[in-house]
């Protein structure tokens, strides 16, 4: 016990020191104009699950607490909670996802207005997720005629709403649908879910009068859809508040993009807009035993660090473009879906199972066969929380109460990127001297970089092979992939340089875009390739082509990549020609996103001398949609 009372003497003259220091480590931008009412919010639909699950949440201080006394003493204003009509089998085990339909959204609702947090209540008008891939109708309202599903979704948000009522939660706003881009409640027909909206806003009107109504869509890369829902709401005269958009900056596009998009909607018809999902990952680690949709590689942008850092800006950057264009709010996507307690993939599965604490059981089988009855399991998102495994709160959380008067430390490393190389077997391996440090502002500085000790000579007769070649740099570790490929032949043969390098494209039917687009989800190697589109029939054919001259005589290769969609009758393929006479060509197709076809010629023989002239042509009908594709990564080696 005696030495306890220096201890304490010691923490106690620690204390004046510790308080002037910063109250959180990491930079945060402010936006000192941002209104006392900018919707803050958060969507913890799951949470129910995790605490019947055994999850427990902590404060900044290690304090084990109730994690929306965590969120509110945070900043967080608003919770957003999803709703299914019925996620239960016919033996009423839960689908998963939090088991989310009206009771859980009263026990949580009531939870956020003890905390002086409004609701926003997000209809999903199905039994189980609804976003732009499935739109899945309600069991009990599978076979109904229009007319009576418009009945029948009318009275379902009336009674969800007059329960919510009743409990005293205090709702702001109601969604109706959710990323509903290709239909609501099973129906396709924008009529018809134009239908099905307006009398979910009538059934608002009623009962909570002061509550704003939103719609919701995801993909606002893609402007023109976008535009197109704006029209048609208003051109069926829904009623509505609120214009929002999911915006994932992996997929989403750019926030000048974004900011584009939503505040043309604002204006044009004048409607709030606002991000009704977004987040970021703070590490790629998982930590559930059940695979992230943000994991090692897998084809996504990645606009910041997977640091608390990098979660942090871009949620700032978010705020920020809603602030810009006078948007009303940003939600965080599920910030509290932390991992069950299990501790092996056996222990958490059954707590999957049992609590519906996983994006999806395997009782969801009955109703959602082909995706969750397959790929059921734990949280897909458990490294984009503000929390962390063990469900004590990140730093990171800290954004929504700082961001007003940010937070003003100094500017240090955060992360270093990695280095991308690309070196053929004749050419000679040079590393770089310098790596670039992303800074805590996520400003870019280059650095010093001492590689460790390499082979180049045993790389060199290595083949075609990847190399991962570490490194320090301003104390931290730094990464050189180094891709070993053959000499390819052929100039800008990624598409990398937008001044078109060597590459000749030759417009035969007055296709409408043709020309290099930057987007790496939709390259092969780097971020850029070639973009074709045409709305209108039988207007897509071109070809695209190189010429290359001084060939050293010999045997060749030839190989490019194409992808695309909507193509109708296609007649695709890839030549070769010499001296002006084609000698070779191999048939290619579109078929869907992401489904790269790589025609082949091998054998081509070069005289010293000749004229090689490679390339793709592309001819497509059209399926009504315009025919699209993107052209990527084009190859000419020498043959062994
Ligand atoms: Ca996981």
């Amino acid at each position: 016990m005696k030495h306890l009372i220096p201890l304490l003497l010691c923490l106690l003259l620690a204390m004046p020191v510790l308080a002037e220091e910063a109250e959180c480590p990491l930079y945060i931008r402010a936006i000192p104009d941002l209104s006392e009412d900018f919707a803050l919010g958060m969507d913890v639909s799951s949470v129910l699950a995790l605490e019947a699950a055994g999850v427990k949440f902590y404060d900044h201080d290690g304090n084990e607490r109730d994690l929306f006394d965590v969120l509110a003493e945070n900043g967080v204003n608003y919770i957003r909670v999803r709703v299914w009509n019925d996620p239960f089998d016919s033996q009423g085990n839960g689908y998963g996802g939090g088991n989310c339909d009206i009771n859980t959204a009263i026990a949580i609702g009531k939870r956020a207005t003890d905390h002086g947090m409004k609701l926003l209540v997000d209809f999903h008008y199905s039994d189980f997720w609804a976003d732009p891939a499935k739109q899945m109708v309600p069991k009990a309202w599978k076979g109904k005629r229009t007319t009576s599903k418009v009945k029948l979704l009318g009275e379902y948000t009336r009674d969800c709403l007059l329960l919510l009522k009743e409990a005293g939660v205090d709702v702001g706003m109601v969604q109706l649908g959710n990323e509903s881009n290709n239909g609501l409640a099973g129906e396709k027909s924008f009529a018809n879910m134009a239908k099905l909206m307006s009398v979910g806003a009538a059934a608002v009107r009623e009962v909570y009068p002061d509550a704003l109504i939103c719609v919701h869509f995801a993909n606002p890369e893609n402007a023109d859809s976008y535009y197109s829902y704006a029209s048609k709401l208003a051109e069926y005269e829904v009623d509505y508040d609120v214009f929002a958009t999911s915006y994932y900056p992996y997929w989403h596009g750019t926030l000048d993009n974004l900011k584009t998009v939503l505040s043309t909607i604002r204006q044009t018809y004048g409607k709030k807009v606002m991000v009704a999902e977004t987040s970021y990952a703070w590490t790629i680690e998982d930590g559930d035993f059940s695979g992230n949709t943000i994991g090692e590689g897998g084809a996504y942008v990645k606009p910041y660090p997977f640091t608390q850092q990098g979660q942090v800006n871009s949620v700032v950057d978010v705020i920020q473009a809603m602030h810009d264009i006078g948007g009303i709010g940003v939600f965080y996507w599920e910030g509290a879906w932390v991992p069950v307690p299990g501790g092996s993939w056996e222990a958490n599965s059954a707590l999957w199972e049992q609590y519906g604490a996983g994006w999806a059981s395997s009782y969801a089988a009955e109703y959602d066969p082909q995706d969750a009855g397959k790929y059921y399991g734990g949280c897909a998102c458990d490294n984009q929380t503000f929390f962390d495994f063990t469900g004590h709160a990140l730093e990171s959380l800290k954004v929504f109460r700082l961001i007003r008067q940010g937070n003003d430390v100094p500017v240090r490393v955060d992360a270093l990127e990695d280095v991308t190389l690309m070196i053929d077997l004749t050419g000679e391996i040079m590393l770089p001297e310098t790596v670039n440090a992303v800074m805590s502002d996520n400003s870019r500085q280059a650095v010093p970089v001492e590689w460790e000790p390499y082979d180049a000579d045993a790389m060199k007769a290595g083949g075609v092979k990847t190399y991962t070649i570490k490194g320090v740099a301003g104390g931290m570790e730094a990464t050189c992939q180094v891709a070993m490929i053959e000499y390819n032949h052929l100039q800008n043969w990624s598409f990398e340089d937008e001044e078109n390098g060597e590459w000749v494209a030759t417009n035969i039917s007055g296709c409408e875009q043709l020309y290099i687009e930057e987007k790496k989800t939709d390259s092969v190697t780097g971020t850029k390739h070639y973009h074709f589109y045409s709305a209108a029939a039988n207007t897509v054919e071109f070809t695209l082509e190189q010429q290359v001259e001084n060939l050293p005589a010999g045997t060749y290769r030839y190989e490019i990549a194409i992808m695309g969609g909507d193509g109708g009758d296609v007649n695709i393929y890839a030549y070769v020609k010499i001296n002006g006479v084609e000698v070779a060509r191999t048939p290619s197709t579109i078929t869907s996103y992401n489904v790269w076809d790589k025609p082949v010629i091998e054998g081509v023989q070069v005289q010293e001398g000749d004229v090689v002239t490679v390339g793709v042509y592309v001819k497509c009908s059209g399926s009504g949609n315009g025919a699209w594709g993107k052209i990527d990564d084009a190859k000419l080696n020498t043959m062994k």
